[in-house]
C-alpha cells in the first residue's frame, strides 16, 4: 500500500467529512422513506447501470464514492424502513437499536472469543438470560447469536443429531454417516424452505424425511405425527410463513419427551407471540422442546442482520459447532463462537441488546401486539372491499385472494407497480394469493388503509383491462 493512500486513510478518519455526509445523506433518506414509493421507480432501476464499471486502476474518493451510492442507490432501495413494505417477512427498524449500530460500527468488534471482544461476550450472555426469561425457556438453556433463521435452524438441528447420534453411541463428527445408525426426521409438509435447506446440509436427506401433512390452516396433523423415539428430531412451527399459524406444541412436546425424541422449533417471527400476553397462548408448551430458532430482524425490528439459536443442551450445541486451533483461547467468560458455526462474526448482539433494553417487556409486548391488530385491520377492510380472506389470522399474516387465480396474480402485479405497497404472492391450497406480512412497528392504520385503497385500485384497473 503505497504511502500516499495511508495518509489519506488518517486524514478521513480524522477530518470525519465523508461521515458528516453519510450522516446528511441517511438523515434525508429517513424523512423520505414514510412517504416514498416503496419499490423503486423504472427509472431508479435504470440508473443501476452507473455501477457498471470496470474495477478502478487507482484509489478513489471516498466522499464520491459516498455520493455516487446516495445518489443511484438511496432510490434503488425497496423501503422498507416506512410502514407499507408487506412482502416476505421484513421488520422496519428501531431508531435506537440503528444509532447502537453507528457507533458500533466504529468498534468494528469480531465476536468468537471473549478474548476479541469482553463488551460482545458480555452483552451476548446478559441478552440470553434475557430471553431465556422472555420466552419461559429452561434454565440451562444457552444462545448463539447468526444471521437468521437459515443458519439457526442449521445450528438446532446440528445439536440435535449430535445429541442423538451419541445417544447411539455414535460420533457423527468422527465417523460421520457412512455406516452410522439411522436417525429419523419428523416434519411438517408446510415446514419453510430453509428448514429443508438445513436438513440437505446436515446429510439426512430430504427424501429420507418423515413429512407429515399439515390442516386447513398450515398446522402440522398433530394426530397424523408418528409414533417417536430417541432417534427421532421432530422440527415445529411457531408461524406458518403464508398463514402465521401455529403447531400444537403442548401435545407434540409431552409426546417427544415421552419418547426422548428432539423438538426443534422454527419460530423465526411467530417465537415472539410469547412475549405478548394476549397472544402467549398460541406458544403454549414450548418450553418443552429442546432448541428454538428465532430472528431478530422480523418481529423485533432489529437493523439486518439478527437471528438467535437457544438450545437447552449447551453440551450438544458445542459439541456440534466447536472448532479448535492452537491459536484460539478459550476464556472462563462466554466465547461466543462455541455457540456458532462462524469463527469470526460481525457484532450484532449490540443491537438486539439495545432493542430488548429500549422497548422492555412491556415495549416487546405492545410491537408484537400492534403487529397482529394492524393485521387484523387489513383482513377486515379488505373483507369489506369484496376480497376474501383465507386463513384464521392468528398473528401477523393475512393471505388475501381476488375472485379467480388469474385476477389475483395480475392484482398483485398492479399493486407492486402502484409504489403505494408492496405485497407478495404465494401458492395456498393450489390456489394464487396475496400474502400480506404486517411486521414493522412503522406501520400505522392510515399505512393500512392507504394500502386497501391500493388493492382496490389495482383490481379494478385488472377488471377493467
Ligand atoms: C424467514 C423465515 C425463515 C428464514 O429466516 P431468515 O432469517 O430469512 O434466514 C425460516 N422460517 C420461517 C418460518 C421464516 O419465516
Amino acid at each position: 500500500m503505497t504511502e500516499d493512500i495511508r495518509k489519506r486513510m488518517f486524514h478521513e478518519m480524522q477530518q470525519k467529512t465523508a461521515f458528516d455526509d453519510a450522516r446528511s445523506a441517511a438523515y434525508a433518506y429517513a424523512d423520505a422513506a414514510l412517504e416514498r414509493n416503496v419499490f423503486p421507480t423504472p427509472q431508479a432501476l435504470d440508473n443501476l447501470a452507473h455501477f457498471d464499471e470496470p474495477l478502478p486502476d487507482e484509489p478513489g474518493d471516498a466522499r464520491q464514492i459516498l455520493q455516487q451510492l446516495d445518489r443511484y442507490g438511496s432510490p434503488a432501495t425497496v423501503a422498507q424502513i416506512g410502514g407499507r413494505y408487506f412482502g416476505l417477512v421484513n421488520g422496519g427498524v428501531i431508531p435506537a437499536t440503528l444509532a447502537v449500530r453507528w457507533l458500533t460500527d466504529f468498534w468494528d468488534q469480531n465476536t468468537p472469543l471473549y478474548l476479541s471482544s469482553p463488551v460482545a461476550s458480555s452483552l451476548e450472555e446478559i441478552t440470553e438470560g434475557w430471553l431465556r426469561g422472555l420466552f419461559g425457556l429452561p434454565d440451562s438453556t444457552v444462545a448463539g447469536f447468526v444471521s437468521g433463521s437459515s443458519l439457526s435452524i442449521f445450528c438446532g438441528l446440528a445439536a440435535a443429531r449430535q445429541r442423538n447420534f451419541e445417544r447411539l453411541g455414535w460420533d457423527i463428527n468422527r465417523k460421520g454417516f457412512i455406516d452410522a445408525p439411522r436417525l429419523r426426521v419428523v416434519a411438517s409438509q408446510q415446514a419453510h424452505g430453509t428448514v429443508s435447506k438445513a436438513i440437505a446440509l446436515l446429510g439426512f436427506g430430504i427424501d429420507n424425511v418423515e413429512w407429515v401433512p399439515a390442516d386447513d390452516q398450515g398446522r402440522i396433523e398433530t394426530a397424523a405425527v408418528p409414533d417417536l423415539d430417541g432417534s427421532t428430531i421432530l422440527v415445529l412451527q411457531a408461524g406458518n410463513v403464508n398463514s402465521g399459524a401455529f403447531d400444537d406444541f403442548e401435545t407434540l412436546g409431552r409426546r417427544a419427551r415421552e419418547a426422548r425424541a428432539w423438538v426443534h422449533v422454527d419460530g423465526a417471527f411467530g417465537l415472539w407471540t410469547a412475549a405478548a400476553a394476549e397472544l402467549r397462548h398460541l406458544t403454549r408448551g414450548i418450553e418443552l422442546a429442546d432448541s428454538w430458532s428465532f430472528d431478530g430482524h422480523k418481529t423485533l425490528n432489529t437493523p439486518y442482520d439478527s437471528g438467535v439459536i437457544m438450545c437447552r443442551d449447551r453440551d450438544a450445541l458445542v459439541k456440534a459447532l466447536h472448532a479448535a486451533g492452537a491459536y484460539i483461547t478459550y476464556s472462563e467468560n462466554r466465547d461466543g463462537m462455541l455457540h456458532t458455526p462462524e469463527m469470526s462474526r460481525r457484532s450484532r448482539i449490540f443491537e438486539l441488546w439495545a432493542a430488548l433494553k429500549y422497548l422492555g417487556k412491556s415495549g416487546i409486548d405492545d410491537l408484537v401486539y400492534g403487529l397482529h391488530l394492524r393485521a387484523r385491520q387489513f383482513a377486515s377492510e379488505l373483507q369489506l372491499k369484496g376480497f376474501e380472506i383465507l386463513n384464521d389470522v392468528v398473528f401477523n399474516q393475512v393471505l388475501v385472494a381476488c375472485d379467480s387465480d388469474t385476477e389475483t396474480v395480475e392484482t398483485i402485479k398492479l399493486i407492486q407497480q402502484s409504489g403505494e405497497c408492496w405485497v407478495g404472492g404465494t401458492s395456498w391450497q393450489q390456489h394464487s394469493v396475496i400474502r400480506v406480512s404486517v411486521c414493522s412497528w412503522a406501520t400505522t392504520e392510515a399505512d393500512v388503509t392507504r394500502a386497501v385503497r391500493a388493492f382496490v385500485a389495482a383490481r379494478e384497473q385488472v377488471r377493467k383491462n
